[in-house]
């Protein structure tokens, strides 16, 4: 048995780490204090240690990847859970955090998205199938059209923004265009030929106000 400094309690040798430097070869603190230190420590000095993690990374990449490719499958699984586990039950924190780093840099992650969707096809498809099922019920539905009728009438000149912007996009044109399969360049042209006619629409509707 040996006296913990730090909970005042005395505990089986096993609770104890190792310290090479005190004599009896055991750490002056228990196990539990020791880690309880070490994520005060962490927490406390949150921005030194992820800028010392991400030395250390950037310092010893291949070794990392080596200890990463040697894992078996069962320990990465065990490791995916681990972490699954501790975002489910700091969820809140979780978001909170990760919104914060999305709002620091969204063209990154932005990029990083679009790249999953793009190795994970089939996943993406099924992740957006169960995201329209969860929230395209009809309360739903309802509960946001009443949310943007309410937006349209507090919001014209936005409104009329946005739409000028829509009807210039390609999805749009790609849409409305009475051609199968355009190419870029008719695309181009039923594009400039949609501006025009909403030009001249609007010249007309200039003169006829004038006439009358
Ligand atoms: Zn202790």
């Amino acid at each position: 048995m040996k006296y913990c400094y730090m909970c005042k309690a005395r505990k089986p040798l096993n609770d104890f780490g190792s310290n090479k430097s005190k004599i009896d070869k055991k750490a002056a603190e228990c196990k539990l204090c020791a880690a309880a230190r070490t994520k005060a420590y962490k927490k406390a000095n949150a921005d030194k240690v992820r800028e010392k993690d991400k030395i250390y990374r950037e310092a010893n990449k291949d070794k990392i990847k080596h200890y990463r490719d040697s894992m078996s499958k069962e320990k990465k699984e065990e490791r995916a859970y681990k972490a699954k586990k501790a975002r489910q039950a700091d969820k809140e924190n979780f978001n909170a955090k990760q919104r914060a780093k999305y709002a620091k840099d969204p063209e990154k992650y932005r990029k990083l998205a679009k790249k999953w969707i793009a190795n994970n096809p089939n996943k993406a498809k099924e992740i957006a199938k169960q995201s329209r099922e969860r929230n395209n019920t009809p309360e739903k539905l309802a509960i946001r059209a009443e949310r943007c009728k309410k937006w349209i009438k507090n919001n014209p000149e936005k409104r009329k923004v946005a739409c000028d912007k829509y009807k210039s996009s390609e999805a749009y044109i790609k849409k409305i265009i009475p051609v199968d399969n355009p190419t870029d360049e008719i695309l181009y042209m039923y594009k400039a030929h949609l501006i025009l006619q909403r030009e001249l629409r609007r010249i007309n509707n200039g003169n006829s106000k004038a006439v009358s």
